[in-house]
Formats: C-alpha cells, structure tokens, sequence
C-alpha cells in the first residue's frame, strides 16, 4: 500500500482511468463513504448520528489520525486523494476510497462541517462549506480524529431532492449500509444514534461471532458454522448458516473481500455449489463470508461505488468457497474437539463439555419389524430373513451398536434423548441446551443415501436375488434412459436385461431397494436422470441417480415408527457426513435452544 497523507490532485489521466460515477445518491451513500474514510484514517472508534433519516443532519466522528489544515483544504477538491499515485496503485489498492471525490461531492450537496485534528497537533481546524462554496476555515480546539456533519443534503439541488424518499426509508437504507460496515469491519468499535436514540453501541476489538450477536441475537448464531479455509491463496473464514435455516432470497448473506462488502456472480455460483443437496436450489443460505486475498488478483475497480469486483482467477474463488462450504457441513472423522463438528456448538464457548452418551438402542428384531413394516418383495435367499432391508442396513454397519462404549467420534451432537412422536411421524429429541425435532423420512433418505454411496465407493453392495424375475415395461423415453445406464447398473448390483422393445427383465437387486419393487425402483432412476438433465448416467452421475432412488425406499409417515427406530435413525444420522439436510435438500432436524424457550415464556 501506498498511502501517505498527504493529499494531492489525481493527475487526469489517472482520474480518467478510475470509475466514474454518481458517488452521493443519498443518505446512506454519504455514511458509508464517510465510515469508509474513517476506517481508511485507522479509527478504532466511529460514532453516528442521522437526524430525519439523514435528510436533515449525518454526522460521523472518528478517531483516526485526522488532517492538517493543508490537507483539510486538500481533501475536499475534487479527485484529491492521499490514497493513490498512478494507475499501477489502483490494482493493489488496500483501502476503501481510494478516487478522492467523496468529500468534494458531499460538500458540494450540503451543508457541510469538518472538525479535524491531525495526530499530534495541538490545535484542529474546521472548515464550513455551503453547497460547494468554502464559507469559513478557522482553527479549533478538537481531539485528535475527523468530525463531519453533513445537513440537508441536496437543499441546493431541488431536482434530486425531491427523488429522495421519506425519512422512514432513508432511515432503513442508513441502517443497512451501517449493517455492512459493522459487520466488514467488526474490530471497530461503532455507534448508530437515530434521532437521538442509541440504536447500536458496538464495542471495538470483538470476535466476528460477538459482532453477529450484538448485531441479530444470540439466538441467530445458533444457525450459524464458523468456517475457516485455505485454498491456494485464497482464505474464507466467516460463518455460514445451517442448511435447515434457509432463506428464500440473499438478503442475510453478508459478503466480503478483503473487508469490503461485495459481490460477484462467480461467489454465489461458488455458495450454490458449497450448499448442493444441503439446500433446496431455489433456497439461500445465510452468509457471512469473508473472502481474503491478495489485491493484485481482484478487481475492485468495475464498479462506480466499488460493489462489483471482478476476479483474475474466478474458479480458484469459486472453487474455495464451494470447498469452504462444504468442509464446514461435513462431519470430519478425525476430529479431536467434537464441538467444532456441533452445529449448535458454534456459539457457546462457555459449555461444559459433556460425555456423549449414545442412544440406546433395543434388539435388531424389534428394530427391523418396526422400521421396515411392510414388505413388497419376496426374496429367494432362506438364510436372509424376510425383513431383508433393514437386516441388511445393519451389516452394512460393521460397528456394534449395543455397545453403548463405541462413540461415533464425528456426532453432530454429544448427547440427546428420545421424548416421543409428534402427529405420530416427527420424534423430538432433547439436548443438552435444546431439542430437535426430526423428521425421520427426510433423515432416513440421508442415511440410506450416504450408506448405498459407500457401499458403491468400497465396492460392497450385496444383491439379493428375487424369488422371481420381474419383467417391466416402460415408456419410449424412459427405456431410454435406462438403457443409457444400463451398464453401470449392471455393474453395481442391478441385475437388469434388455428384452424386446423397451421391456426390462430384473432378477437382482442391491439389498438396498429391498423395499421397493423393481419397477418403482427403475421408474425413480429414469426420473433421476430426467431431472438432472443428463442422458448418459455413467460413473459418478449414475451413482448419484440409483443412490438418489435408494431414498424412495425410506420409512414414510404411515410406517407407526417405534421409540427404536427413530434412536436408531438419529444414530445413523449422526454418522452421516451432511446430517442437517436429506440429498435433496429437505431438512432432518431443527434445532430450538433452552434459551429461546425462556425468551418466549419470558423468563429473563
Ligand atoms: P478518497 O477516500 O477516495 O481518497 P475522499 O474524497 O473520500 O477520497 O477523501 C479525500 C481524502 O481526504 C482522503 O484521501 C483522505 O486523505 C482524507 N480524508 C477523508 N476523510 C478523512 C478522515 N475521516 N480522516 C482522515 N483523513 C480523511
Ligand atoms: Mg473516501
């Protein structure tokens, strides 16, 4: 970085070259240049007032290292920054502004006042502009740091002022502006007055996480991951909210490069890719990402009020993001601190940590007749009981689950215990500072899923033979399709031959789809297929496809779940690499805490 403080005049053909644009549209474009200026002078403290939603008065003080009286004059010409030399600066550019046309403009639009006191100086001055005109420069007694206070804006321009909306909505974009710099630069210490009243007082050298709770309640970051991730030179760090607590648009996702609020349309392709079967796709998450990088590979420059950037290697950003989102929501094996693997870990540092207990869980007897009540298919096999699915999910899990010592390391969570059904479908679940309530066909999908992805990947999918060979017919298109990827079905259990026209003769099954017939099971693959768009289902795409129709044989609403089942299904989810979402998004659990409990019956 190239800053000194001393202002000059951008040389033409430097000014040329920086985006031009209308700087000061309204209230909130006149805080956040000045917060820019402020953060840029290294305050630690910025303090705000807005009177009638910015209209009458905006008033910042800060205490940064101010200006002299040279510079103060300097400073409110146009294209006078300290800020940058040459052209070559504006690709490392470090700070906020860096066009030196802010303070000319605001002044130009105003009434506008500057008290500031270099570091060091005794004495400060104050500089009173009118719609542009320098009225008064005198010397003044102020602590170090800049003070400005800019009123009626636009009183000298009717036409713009008029375009300017109530106060109430001025208000409400000053609040949102005010929303982003707290959270872009949240070891500054910031204050929101609103007409006299103390909205915020955001005290300075805090943890993102307390900033997010001063800013939206402790009950919010309940929703929240902490992520942390490097990929090449690209750092994202921030937080990234659970996939059961979407939005429906992107207005709680806060983003940032290099501190500066942002957007680029390859960082929500990265964020829709991190959140792929966590999240429905026309679902958002909520998003505070901190994206860190060198400023020679982004472009801050695109865009007149610099929202826009553009980067030099789009996929290494996209890339990490997506990679950033997904290590966040997959539970790590080797993880020692459970509590990073919590998603309701994220905000309560002062926890005791609790032994995890696991779920009891009765005789695989009960377990099968109760998970898989009804049985469609009748199976060659006499050594393999009739309930052949479940006996099969089991043995597929080697650990031993009557051995209550034999802890998943990589649990979502560290203790819970069953409380009952609701609507006779739902189980709620109770933690150690909450409960759940999970929703068993969702979590039932998600297991089956991972377990038939794993059983493919390790090259262990056992296959049943059935009693007697089935003979489907199907439509044109859906032969089609399955007749795309009949190979590889083939090769990972499914034993399916062509017969004549679009008919299909299946005589085995991965156990997986015991429960399901045969057609049902062809019917969901070709839709599979369908949906995603893609003919040729081969390698890892048609895994997906059959792993996808695996879930068409999870426990429904009338399957009377019993109290074993649904431990036994809060077990296996929590083995899950993704257990807050089914593969197609839906959620399996939602979390409530003790503490929004009390806030509602309002006992604090
Ligand atoms: P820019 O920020 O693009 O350089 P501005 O018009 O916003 O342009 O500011 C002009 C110059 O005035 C800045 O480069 C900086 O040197 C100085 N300045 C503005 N605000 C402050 C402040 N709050 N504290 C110290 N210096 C400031
Ligand atoms: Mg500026």
């Amino acid at each position: 970085m190239i800053q000194t403080r001393t202002i000059k005049l951008l040389p033409v053909s430097v000014a040329n070259k920086i985006a031009a644009g209308e700087v000061v549209d309204r209230p909130a474009s006149v805080v956040k240049e000045l917060v820019e200026n402020s953060f840029d002078a290294g305050a630690t403290q910025i303090d705000i007032d807005i009177v009638a939603g910015g209209r009458r008065l905006i008033s910042i003080r800060d205490n940064g290292y101010g200006m002299n009286r040279d510079n103060a004059l300097m400073s409110i010409e146009k294209q006078a920054t300290s800020k940058i030399n040459n052209v070559e600066d504006i690709e490392t550019i470090a700070t906020m502004g860096f066009r030196g046309e802010a303070l000319a403009a605001i002044a130009s639009v105003s009434r506008f006042r500057m008290q500031t006191c270099q570091d060091g100086d005794l004495e400060g001055t104050e500089l009173i502009i009118n719609g542009g005109q320098l009225v008064d420069v005198q010397v003044v007694g102020c602590p170090t740091g800049t003070t400005i206070d800019v009123r009626d804006i636009f009183y000298n321009l009717p036409a713009r002022k008029k375009f300017m909306r109530t106060a109430q909505t001025e208000q409400s974009h000053i609040r949102t502006c005010f929303l982003l710099q707290a959270l872009a630069h949240y070891h500054v210490g910031m204050g929101l007055r609103v007409d006299g009243k103390n909205i915020y007082r955001l005290p300075a050298d805090c943890d993102l996480q307390y900033r997010i709770n001063d800013l939206f309640g402790v009950e919010y970051m309940m929703n929240l991951k902490a992520l942390d991730f490097e990929y090449k030179s690209v750092k994202i760090t921030g937080f990234a909210g659970l996939p059961t607590c979407s939005r429906p648009d992107r207005s709680e996702q806060f983003i940032f490069i290099n501190n500066r609020p942002a957007s680029a349309s390859i960082i929500n392709i990265g964020v829709q890719d991190g959140y792929k079967r966590l999240m429905r796709s026309d679902r958002r998450p909520i998003l505070f990402l901190y994206i860190d990088m060198p400023p020679d590979i982004v472009d801050v420059n695109v865009h007149p009020a610099k929202k826009e950037v553009r980067f030099h290697f789009p996929d290494m950003v996209k890339n990490a993001i997506s990679e950033a989102i997904r290590d966040t929501f997959s539970n790590k094996v080797d993880v020692e601190d459970n509590s990073e693997n919590d998603p309701f870990a994220t905000f309560k540092p002062e926890l005791p940590k609790a032994t995890y207990s696991q779920l009891e869980i009765d005789s695989f007897d009960t377990l099968e007749k109760s998970i898989y009540p009804k049985r469609d298919i009748i199976f060659s096999d006499e050594d393999i009981p009739e309930s052949i699915s479940s006996e099969m999910q089991i043995e597929s899990q080697p650990e031993n689950v009557e051995d209550e010592q034999n802890v998943p390391e990589k649990s979502p969570w560290k203790w819970c215990r069953y409380v009952g059904k609701i609507d006779n479908f739902y189980g709620i679940f109770e933690l150690e500072d909450g409960y759940f309530i999970m929703n068993p066909r969702a979590s039932h999908e998600r297991i089956l899923y991972e377990q038939y992805i794993n059983a493919i990947d390790s090259n262990k999918i056992e296959i049943q033979k059935l009693l007697i060979p089935e003979t489907i017919a199907m439509n044109v298109k859906e032969a089609e399709r399955i007749r795309g990827c009949l190979e590889f079905l083939n090769a990972h259990g499914f034993g399916i031959t062509e017969f004549d026209g679009n008919t299909f003769m299946v005589d085995e099954l991965p156990v997986f789809f015991a429960k399901t017939s045969p057609k049902e099971i062809l019917r969901e693959i070709s839709l599979e297929i369908e949906s995603s768009g893609n003919k040729n289902a081969k390698s890892a795409l048609g895994k997906e496809f059959i792993a996808k129709a695996v879930c068409y044989g999870a426990v429904r609403s009338d399957d009377n779940l019993s109290e074993v089942v649904m431990k036994r299904l809060v077990d296996d989810l929590a083995k899950t690499s993704m257990p807050y979402t089914s593969p197609s998004g839906k959620p399996t659990i939602i979390f409530h805490s003790v503490k929004e409990l009390n806030r509602k019956f309002l006992r604090k």
